[in-house]
C-alpha cells in the first residue's frame, strides 16, 4: 500500500497524554491531526488542528474521523467497535480485533498462550460455580476483573477459596481472571513497532517499578542479563506476529524466580507509559513510530542513545490549595527532560506529567530520578 505522506490529516481516538504526545510527533513531521475526545480540556486539543469534542461512539464525529487518511487510538477501552466501523472507510491501526483482545484479560491470556508464550497460572471465573476444588492451585492469587482494569484497579488479592468467592461478589459478579501470585524479581516491558512480518523493530526492554499499582519509574537498559533481554524482545515480536499487529504494541512481562523466567502479563495496543523515555533517549520515539506505522511507513531506528530513567509525576504532588510541585531542581538539571500534560485538575493517582533523566549508567539515572522526584515535593 502507498504510504501516507504530509500534510495528510491523521485521526486519533482519545486525546489524553498519549494522544497529546502522538499529536506533537505528527505535527512535527508535517501531518495534520484530528482528535476525538469528549473532554473539552483534553491534553491533545492543545496541539491538534481539529478537536471533535464528542463521545467516542458519536456517529457524526466518527463520520468526520472516517475522512482522515488514517486513524489510530491512544487506549484500549470502550471503542473496538468504533475502530471496526472506521475500518470500512479508512486505514485503521491497530485493528479493532487487536484492541478487543487487549481490553479483555480472558481473550488476552488465551491469545498469549495460543502464541506459545507463558502466562502466570490462571483460571477464568465467570460465575460463582467456576470456583471449586481446582481453584486452590491458583492461590495465593489476584482476582482481576476481565475488563476495565488499569493502574491496579479492579484487583483483589486472595489467599483462600472463601476469599475468592467474597472477592468475586465484591467485583459485582462480573467475569474475572484468578491469577496465581508469581515470585516477581522484576517487571519489564517491551515495545514492538510492527508494520508487517518483514518490518518489525523492538526497543530495549524497560525495567519498571510500580508503587500502589501505578508505574512510578522505568529504567533503560534494564539491569538484567543480556540473554533475558533478548528473549523478552523475541517473545514480544512473536506475540505481535501472532496478532498480525500493525502499530505500536507494548508487552508487559514478569521476570520470575531464580531462573529469571519470563511470563507475559498483559499487552497494550498503543504506546505505553514505560516507553516515554523514547522521546528523549532514543533515536525515534514511540509516538513517531505510531505515526509512521499508521501511515504505512516502516519502523524507524529504535536505538537507545543513553541510559535513562523515566519518572511519573502524579497528581498527589499538587498541594490541596492548587499549589504546584517544586519544579526548580528538575528544570535546573541539564540532563532532565520535563513533560507536563496540561491537565487542569490534579487528583491523587492521576498522571500529570513525567520527566526522563539521562546518565552514564542505568544505576546513576535511577538514583538521579529518585532524587529529582523527591525534590518535587
Ligand atoms: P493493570 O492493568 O492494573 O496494569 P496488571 O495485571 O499489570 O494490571 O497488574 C498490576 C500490577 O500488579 C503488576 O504490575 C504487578 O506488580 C502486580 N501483579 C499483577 N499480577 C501479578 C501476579 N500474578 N503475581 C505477582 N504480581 C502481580
Ligand atoms: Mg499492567
Amino acid at each position: 500500500m502507498k504510504p501516507i505522506l504530509p500534510p495528510a490529516m491523521l485521526g486519533i481516538l482519545g486525546g489524553g497524554q498519549l494522544g497529546s504526545m502522538f499529536t506533537v510527533a505528527a505535527k512535527t513531521m508535517g501531518y495534520r491531526v484530528t482528535v476525538l475526545d469528549p473532554d473539552p480540556n483534553a491534553p491533545a486539543a492543545r496541539f491538534a488542528d481539529c478537536h471533535l469534542c464528542a463521545p467516542f461512539d458519536d456517529a457524526v464525529a466518527l463520520k468526520t474521523l472516517a475522512q482522515c487518511a488514517a486513524v489510530t487510538t491512544e487506549f484500549e477501552n470502550v471503542h473496538a467497535q468504533s475502530m471496526r466501523d472506521l475500518a470500512q472507510h479508512t486505514r485503521v491501526s491497530p485493528s479493532g480485533d487487536c484492541v478487543a483482545i487487549a481490553q479483555n484479560r480472558i481473550a488476552e491470556k488465551a491469545w498469549i498462550r495460543k502464541a506459545g508464550l507463558p502466562t502466570a497460572p490462571y483460571q477464568t471465573v465467570e460465575r460463582i460455580g467456576d470456583i471449586d476444588e481446582g481453584t486452590a492451585q491458583y492461590l495465593p492469587g489476584i482476582l482481576k476483573t476481565a475488563t476495565l482494569g488499569y493502574d491496579g484497579k479492579g484487583q483483589i488479592r486472595v489467599r483462600t477459596v472463601a476469599e475468592v468467592q467474597a472477592a468475586f461478589e465484591q467485583h459485582g459478579g462480573v467475569a474475572c481472571v484468578l491469577e496465581k501470585m508469581v515470585d516477581l524479581r522484576a517487571e519489564i516491558s517491551v515495545i514492538v513497532c510492527r508494520l508487517d512480518s518483514r518490518h518489525t523493530a523492538t526497543y530495549d526492554p524497560a525495567e519498571n517499578r510500580h508503587d500502589n499499582g501505578i508505574l512510578s519509574y522505568s529504567t533503560v537498559p534494564a539491569r538484567l542479563p543480556e540473554t533475558v533481554q533478548r528473549q523478552a524482545r523475541q517473545m514480544a515480536v512473536r506475540l505481535a506476529d501472532a496478532l498480525d499487529y500493525v502499530g505500536v504494541l507494548a508487552v508487559e512481562m514478569f521476570v520470575v524466580g531464580d531462573a529469571q523466567d519470563l511470563v507475559v502479563n498483559e499487552i497494550a495496543p498503543r504506546p505505553h507509559n514505560s516507553g516515554h523515555h523514547t522521546i528523549d533517549a532514543c533515536a525515534a520515539s514511540q509516538f513517531q513510530q505510531q505515526v509512521r506505522l499508521m501511515c504505512g511507513l516502516p519502523p524507524a531506528d529504535t536505538r537507545l542513545l543513553s541510559p535513562c530513567t523515566m519518572a511519573n509525576i502524579l497528581g498527589d504532588l499538587w498541594g490541596g490549595n492548587g499549589g504546584e510541585p517544586h519544579w526548580e531542581a528538575v528544570q535546573q538539571h541539564p540532563s532532565a527532560h520535563l513533560h507536563l500534560y496540561g491537565k487542569t485538575a490534579a487528583r491523587n493517582g492521576r498522571k500529570m506529567g513525567h520527566f526522563t533523566v539521562l546518565a552514564d549508567t542505568a544505576d546513576q539515572a535511577y538514583a538521579a530520578a529518585q532524587q529529582l522526584h523527591a525534590q518535587l515535593d
